[in-house]
Order: structure tokens, then C-alpha cells, then sequence
């Protein structure tokens, strides 16, 4: 991944999204997108729309959701600290004891999330996981008053961890999930600009509120009204212990694309996507999704009258957890075979079934 492309990415995982609160990653989006897009809007949702030859004939459509999850607060209590309630499947196994950043009028702001410690815990209370509606975020206050002067009921706060490399192209971060997939989505999209042949409209698609119901799909594709869509969000690998493969598949980091095959998908995009990784030789997979997927290729293909869709997944390890891992690579191989594959269209009546 070149240099620039990489701080961008940074720079979008860096911001706090938590669903319905995109706003601050989407202006770093939209500004980007401004670099080489021949039109860049909003919409009422929140949605982020980048195009390219917006009188082409074949209108493709492209989204990865920038949201994230996080939490919101519900209320404080009369010694000021903050009752939470989560945005998206936050796991509660893994965020008591964690920094996190209060995102309030002005500004973001330090709390923890506060856990009796291990000591005071009586036997049974240390076998249990503790539900999110029984944590607290503690701010460092000394009261109510005190916690009223800095935050409000309804503002929202995710963990305080950022962008980090392991080894090689391999990084951890929060919310790669799927604020990678609206990197690669953009990614592709400059990609086609700048050096591919070809006469569709394309619009990639920064989608809102993907982590409470895949809701941005379902505004952002009417708006578009595409023929041909693709989703772009992290799949689980299973290269770790205790996941059993026959299940899930066999898929790890640095496997590249992960193409996915099944009812959410139009059989004849899929053997598109195939052949241009092929021949391009772009490293790939295939997964079984026998049913909807839980992703926004689920609304793209039942968008209006239906749109020949597909969905293209980078692997991530520990989705959803403070600590998700991918490889770069994997994420440049899946901008390079959206690249392609919407290059390689010829008329959106082959879709077709
Ligand atoms: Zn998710």
C-alpha cells in the first residue's frame, strides 16, 4: 500500500464513527474523495457518495460502512459516572478495565470503564461476564453536577486505542470493521480514475448505521439506484485457535480477497470477480454464505427492483474486539479487484439471471 494511501487510512481509523455519529470520519472521507471524484455528497442519512462518470450508462455502486460500534450514554448516576448502553454487538468480555474516549460537545474526552477488581469479587461474580447495563464509564469527577458540565445524555464514546502496525503489512486497530471497507471502497474508486478504461458510473459509498441493521445501505442504494453493487466489509478468519474451519471456512490473514458465493449474491458477478483475480493473479478465497449476509450487500441486492450484487470481505482477526487485526495487503487486493472487475463490466444486462 503507498504511503499516502496508508495515512488516509490511518487517518479514517483515528476518528471516532459509532453508529449515527459517522460524521467526524466522513468529513475525512469526503475530503479525500474530493481528490480525484467528479462529484462528492451527503444525503439526509449520513451516507458519504464519492462518483466518477456520473452520465455513464451502467451505474455500479460501491459501499463500505464507516461506522463503527461504541457506546452511548444513557444517564449518570448522582456520584457522576455514566451508565452505558452499546451501539452495534459490542462484546462485553473485553471492555471493562479499557480506556475510552467520551466524544461530547467540546470535544473528546478520557474515561475507564471501571470493574470491581478481581479482590473484591466474590467466587461466582468472577465466573459471570458482566452485561454492559451494569458497567460504568468513571470520568474522574466528584458528582452529577460536576459529570453535567462536560457530558450529555446521548453523546457517545468508543474505546481509546488507535492505529498500530504488529509485523510486516499485518496492523491492529478498533474498528477495522468496517471503516477499512470504506478505505477500499474510495480506494478502488481512485484506482478506476486514474488509470482504467472505461465509461460506467461508479459511486462508492461511505454507508451509515451498517453495525444496527444495515441501515445506510438501504437509503444510499435507492439514491443510487445502481444495476451492479458491491459490499465491502471484514470477514472472520478462522487462522487462530479454537475456530473450527470445516465450519467456517478456511480463511487467514494475507489470503487477500475473500469472494463470497451464495443466495445474497448474483451468480454472475461472483464468476466476474473470480476470473479478473485469476487473471490479474489478485489472491483470493471463496466463502459459502448460505443465506442473507448480515452486511450491506444484504439491502444493496434488495434494493427497488433488485441489483446484481456481490460482496467482497477482507479477513479480520478478533472482529469486534479493541484488538481487530488485518493485513494491508488484504485490503489492497480487495480495492485492486473491485478495481478490475468494474473495468472488466461490459453491459449490465450480462448480470442478468
Ligand atoms: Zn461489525
Amino acid at each position: 500500500m503507498n504511503k499516502e494511501s496508508k495515512q488516509f487510512l490511518g487517518k479514517l481509523l483515528k476518528e471516532s464513527s459509532p453508529s449515527g455519529y459517522e460524521n467526524s470520519a466522513a468529513t475525512i472521507w469526503r475530503a479525500e474523495a474530493k481528490k480525484f471524484s467528479d462529484e462528492v455528497k451527503g444525503d439526509y442519512h449520513g451516507n458519504s457518495y464519492a462518483t466518477i462518470n456520473p452520465k455513464g450508462k451502467v451505474s455500479v455502486y460501491m459501499s463500505g460502512h464507516i461506522d463503527e460500534i461504541g457506546f452511548m450514554i444513557k444517564s449518570i448516576t448522582e456520584k457522576g459516572f455514566l451508565k452505558i448502553a452499546p451501539i452495534g454487538g459490542v462484546d462485553p468480555h473485553v471492555v471493562a478495565g479499557q480506556r475510552v474516549n467520551v466524544y461530547t460537545k467540546k470535544g473528546s474526552i478520557l474515561g475507564v470503564l471501571g470493574r470491581k477488581a478481581i479482590h473484591l469479587l466474590t467466587p461466582d461474580e468472577r465466573k459471570k461476564v458482566t452485561d454492559i447495563k451494569d458497567m460504568w464509564i468513571d470520568i474522574g469527577v466528584k458528582d452529577k453536577k460536576e459529570a453535567e458540565k462536560l457530558v450529555e445524555i446521548g453523546d457517545t464514546a468508543t474505546i481509546a486505542v488507535g492505529f498500530e502496525k504488529l509485523r510486516k503489512s499485518i496492523y491492529v486497530a478498533r474498528g477495522f470493521d468496517d471503516r477499512a471497507g470504506s478505505f477500499v471502497v474510495l480506494e478502488a474508486l481512485r484506482m478506476l480514475s486514474e488509470e482504467m478504461n472505461f465509461s460506467h458510473k461508479v459511486t462508492s459509498v461511505a454507508t451509515v448505521q451498517e453495525e444496527i441493521g444495515v441501515r445506510g445501505a438501504i437509503t444510499s442504494s435507492f439514491n443510487v439506484n445502481p444495476q451492479i453493487g458491491f459490499a465491502v466489509d471484514v470477514t472472520h478468519t478462522s487462522d487462530m485457535p479454537g475456530i473450527d474451519k470445516d465450519l467456517f471456512g478456511d480463511i487467514k490473514l494475507g489470503d487477500g480477497a475473500i469472494i463470497a458465493r451464495g443466495p445474497n449474491i448474483n451468480p454472475r458477478l461472483f464468476e466476474l470477480l473470480v476470473k479478473t483475480a485469476e487473471e490479474n493473479k489478485i489472491p483470493y478465497k471463496v466463502i459459502a454464505e448460505s443465506r442473507g449476509t448480515g452486511t450491506d450487500a444484504n439491502a444493496i441486492q434488495l434494493a427497488r427492483g433488485g441489483v446484481a450484487t456481490a460482496l467482497v470481505s477482507i479477513p479480520n482477526r478478533y472482529m469486534h474486539t479493541p484488538v481487530e487485526v488485518v493485513s494491508l495487503d488484504d485490503v489492497e487486493n480487495c480495492a485492486k479487484l473491485l478495481a478490475k472487475t468494474i473495468a472488466a463490466i461490459n453491459s449490465a444486462e450480462d448480470f442478468i439471471i
